[in-house]
């Protein structure tokens, strides 16, 4: 069946065509931009974004893949997590377009459509798969034996989230938002060694994470070189905090893999672009024998085929459609692949 999926949880409206594990089209339209000066995304903003890209997307998306809106057997939308009116946008054009033309509606749950997303590079995603979500507002270890039915939490931040760090520290830095692209870049020309920065729940026998005491560890030595007058080596303090993330997040997935014997991991969301955790991870996951996959870093941000993706998983458990009274969620919790 074609699966035509529908993003609007953040700031980018995401269109998305799949059929099973292919991808056929995926096409986003962002308003990262309009929030760029407010150094984090504008709920009102972004709900008027996507309210105006809404209708252009799926056609730019429909044409791409070169198929007609009537060639479409079911349409899945994000339900939440995310921002109220964003979602609300989403889930209405989802549900006119279900009701125009008389095909189920599908509220699906964006956190683990960041996780099926990797199905349409590398193909169906191993059962069990030890899976590390690692986005702008979620940062959790996932126990995935099936994505449609069975998605369990093994661990969650305590207080930020990874991306949310990124961010902030990129701020502290006086890098641009969102922080995680140049945090990445910058951190290529310093050295991770240089400053030891804090590893939060490192060792605590739990799968859970921490990231709030290294922002403020970064804030506080950032402080101190200004107040001694020094110059801030953004690059060797971007490289520090950088090591400090991905070190927790690589160790422990590889433990959360190694104590449920699980052979495969998959790390997705938007950090999952982030190349010294891509790098880190595939040392260590050879180190310890697990197969990893990690989608390509434009299918790792926010997108429409993602939900396409975990739409076309729902369709194929045979899991019953949502009503057309679907309502958002924005604390969609994500052990819930379809909401409502
Ligand atoms: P959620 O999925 O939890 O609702 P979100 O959808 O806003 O949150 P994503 O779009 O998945 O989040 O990811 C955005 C985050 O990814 C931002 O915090 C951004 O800084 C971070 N990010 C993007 N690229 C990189 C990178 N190369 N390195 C580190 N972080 C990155
Ligand atoms: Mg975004
Ligand atoms: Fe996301």
């Amino acid at each position: 069946p074609l699966i035509l999926g529908i993003e609007s949880s953040c700031d980018e409206t995401g269109v998305g065509l799949v059929r099973g594990c292919e991808l056929l089209s995926d096409e986003v339209a962002s308003s990262v931009d309009q929030h760029a000066r407010f150094g984090g995304v504008v709920p009102e903003v972004a709900s008027r974004a996507h309210l105006e890209a809404m209708t252009p997307t799926v056609q730019r998306a429909l044409d791409r893949a070169g198929v007609k809106l009537s060639d479409v057997d079911a349409i899945a939308v994000t339900a939440g997590p995310g921002l109220a009116g964003a979602l609300l946008v989403g889930v209405s054009a989802a549900k006119a377009y279900a009701l125009a033309l008389g095909k189920p509606l599908y509220g699906v749950n964006h956190l683990v459509g960041h996780v099926a997303v990797d199905q349409l590079e590398h193909g169906p995603l191993p059962k069990p798969t030890v899976a590390l979500l690692v986005s702008g507002g979620h940062t959790s270890l996932l126990l995935v034996r099936d994505l449609a039915t069975d998605v369990r939490l093994l661990g969650d931040t305590v207080d930020d989230a990874a991306g949310e760090a990124y961010d902030k520290v990129a701020r502290l830095l006086d890098l641009p938002y969102p922080g995680g692209p140049p945090i990445d870049r910058a951190a290529r020309e310093g050295d991770p060694g240089s400053i030891r920065f804090p590893r939060g729940k490192w060792g605590d026998g739990t799968y859970d994470f921490s990231f709030s005491g290294l922002k403020t560890a970064v804030a506080r030595w950032v402080e101190d070189a200004e107040r001694d007058g020094r110059p801030v080596p953004v690059p060797d303090v971007a490289a520090a905090f950088q090591e400090a993330v991905v070190d927790v997040l690589t160790r422990k997935a590889v433990d959360a893999c190694r104590e449920h014997g699980v052979e495969h991991m998959v790390i997705s969301g938007g950090v999952a672009a982030n190349s010294r955790l891509r790098a880190l991870a595939e040392e260590r996951c050879a180190a310890a024998g697990i197969e990893l996959r990690v989608p390509r870093p434009r299918l790792c941000t926010d997108n429409g085929a993602m939900i396409a993706a975990l739409g076309a998983e729902v369709v194929a458990a045979g899991l019953p459609p949502s009503r057309l009274d679907l309502a958002t969620d924005t604390s969609l919790p994500v052990n819930r692949p379809l909401a409502g």
